[in-house]
């Protein structure tokens, strides 16, 4: 073991010490369908949803958070600031969106770990990030309270689907020190297909939508991971579903944390603006 690995460990330990945290519980992986920076003000069945999905997952000693919105071109970037900033990365929105902040402490010793995790694939340190809406629109209702340590990991987004697979596995054994391994994008992702008059619903307004859906949903319960992974195999609904996968990859990030023997657990489905899937899935 080197130094660097020597001291983020001590480091872990020492954090989870003054957190009096289980150091130690597995924590799962999860998947969660982000969609509008509007869900951060909204009280709505999915809102209402991922505050009962943090109570029940309890209290995690730090959470990494894989984000569509932390795109990298050949690299994987690992923020380690002890205080990451509140990301406004949207415009459009009204001012009471731009207001909102997520003050939770980073987790600079746990992101020195994920990093060396992720030695294989050059993952660098960074101090040019912070916290995207991605992870902190779904975080503000999961833990309202901002004070469990929160960091992001980059995706690089100039690789494919095998590859987004092998990086959530690499991180998977952060789990077993306490982390929460928590993935933020969307399974259906067009907004140029919006249906804004649309009522949230199970159903989608388009069948496109519904169709990838549902394909991909049937490929976590058979664990069709190559399909999975490529994507555009899984039905002819996967190009207008998935116009770019900036959304889609996160999902591969939590699938490949994932256990041997651990089934995707359906925590909320739906459509928001007619073609938005919501879905949300959990491993462990
Ligand atoms: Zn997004």
């Amino acid at each position: 073991m080197n130094a660097t690995l020597s001291a983020a460990i001590q480091g872990v330990a020492n954090l989870a010490e003054a957190k009096s945290t289980s150091l130690g519980q597995r924590m799962p992986s999860i998947f969660v369908g982000h969609g509008s920076p509007m869900n951060a003000v909204a009280s709505n069945e999915f809102t209402r949803r991922l505050k009962k999905w943090g109570d029940d997952i309890g209290r995690p000693t730090a959470i990494l958070v894989i984000s569509a919105h932390w795109l990298t071109q050949n690299e994987i970037k690992v923020a380690v600031q002890a205080h990451p900033k509140t990301i406004h990365d949207f415009g459009g929105f009204p001012q009471s969106l731009f207001d909102m902040q997520y003050p939770a402490p980073g987790a600079p010793a746990i992101a020195q770990l994920a990093t060396c995790a992720l030695t294989a694939q050059g993952a660098k340190p960074s101090q040019d990030w912070g916290l995207d809406h991605g992870a902190w629109t779904v975080l503000h209702h999961m833990y309202p309270k901002a004070d469990i340590p929160v960091f992001q990991v980059s995706i690089d987004y100039a690789k494919g689907g095998d590859y987004h697979l092998a990086v959530g596995k690499a991180l998977s054994a952060l789990r077993d020190k306490g982390v929460l391994i928590l993935a933020s994008g969307n399974v259906v992702h067009n907004l140029g297909g919006l249906d804004t008059g649309s009522p949230d619903g199970l159903v989608a307004s388009r069948p496109w939508a519904q169709s990838f859906d549902h394909a991909v949903k049937n490929a976590l319960v058979s664990n069709n991971t190559k399909g999975l992974a490529n994507y555009l195999t899984l039905g002819a609904g996967a190009r207008m579903a998935v116009p770019s996968p900036d959304h889609y990859w996160p999902l591969l990030y939590a699938l490949g944390a994932a256990r041997d023997g651990e089934s995707a657990t359906f925590v909320y489905e739906g459509f928001q603006l007619g073609t938005l899937s919501m879905r949300c899935v959990q491993w462990g």
